[in-house]
């Protein structure tokens, strides 16, 4: 069994891969569970300019339905989503989690007071530490108006975008942190290993890094995916199997795949040996 839950096709704005190109590399790649998780971002912001990013989801379940036929004795496909969360769009999002039969959902969080953390314009209006401190305070508000989800997004994504938060401890940021994971926790929520930065950002770490891994383990948290938020066939099962055994080293005893938005708890040592 070799998983990837995090992976992007044509259907999002900044994917060129059509869908059964990314369902043939994973094949290619020996990768058994898939989600596709196309990006849906309201109100998001592209240089200044906000716009919707989606797309049409009844020919997205319609194209996922055939292919999951198509390759079912290579590949168990599921139906994902990578849902753009900010705060004033609780409901916005509740409706489209609603409306549509999802296995999956990464709950991420693009944008901070309205900016793209991908353009910068956030870090230079800010400190590191109001940097951080907002990020974190705006996933938390957004995170417990959602009516479910699966697990958070690449959780520090603003390492792939502002280098000084490299060298900024993270463990003042921990309350904060805290309070997010204890909502996970106590909602069978989890969060994602993220190794989409290492190629295309040359992060040479995972999202979140090993150092919150660590502590979400500490607070007894068991939900986890991986996910190599791959956009072209290539870069699927990125870094797999070197996560599974950092996982196993910091104590993990699961990584999980989803079905109709209920985790499936899979051993890591039997996926290792
Ligand atoms: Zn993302
Ligand atoms: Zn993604």
């Amino acid at each position: 069994m070799k998983i990837d839950f995090h992976a992007h096709s044509s259907f999002s704005n900044d994917s060129q891969a059509p869908i059964e190109d990314m369902v043939k590399g994973a094949i290619e790649k020996g990768i058994t569970h898939l989600a596709i998780t196309d990006h849906i971002d309201y109100d998001y912001d592209e240089d200044g300019v906000i716009n919707d990013w989606d797309f049409d989801l009844d020919q997205y379940f319609e194209a996922i339905k055939t292919l999951k036929e198509q390759y079912q004795s290579k590949i168990k496909l599921h139906a994902g989503v990578e849902l753009g969360i900010q705060p004033h769009l609780a409901e916005r999002c509740n409706k489209l989690i609603k409306q549509y039969p999802f296995d999956f959902i990464i709950a991420s969080l693009h944008t901070v007071d309205c900016k793209d953390l991908y353009n910068k314009k956030y870090f230079k209006t800010r400190t590191n530490a109001q940097a951080l401190r907002e990020y974190y305070d705006a996933y938390y508000k957004s995170v417990i108006q959602l009516d479910d989800f699966s697990v958070l997004g690449h959780l520090d994504l603003y390492l792939r975008y502002w280098e000084p938060l490299k060298s900024e401890p993270i463990r003042p940021y921990f309350d904060q942190i805290e309070m997010l994971f204890k909502h996970l926790i106590q909602n069978e929520k989890g969060i994602e290993v993220n190794s989409g930065g290492y190629f295309k950002y040359n992060l040479m770490s995972n999202n979140p890094s090993d150092e919150i891994l660590k502590f979400y383990k500490s607070l007894k948290g068991e939900v986890i995916t991986l996910g190599s938020d791959a956009h072209t066939p290539e870069h699927i099962g990125t870094l797999h199997d070197e996560n599974l055994q950092l996982l196993d080293a910091i104590g993990f005893k699961y990584v999980c795949t989803f079905e109709e938005l209920k985790p499936k708890y899979h051993s890591i040592k039997s996926l290792l040996y």
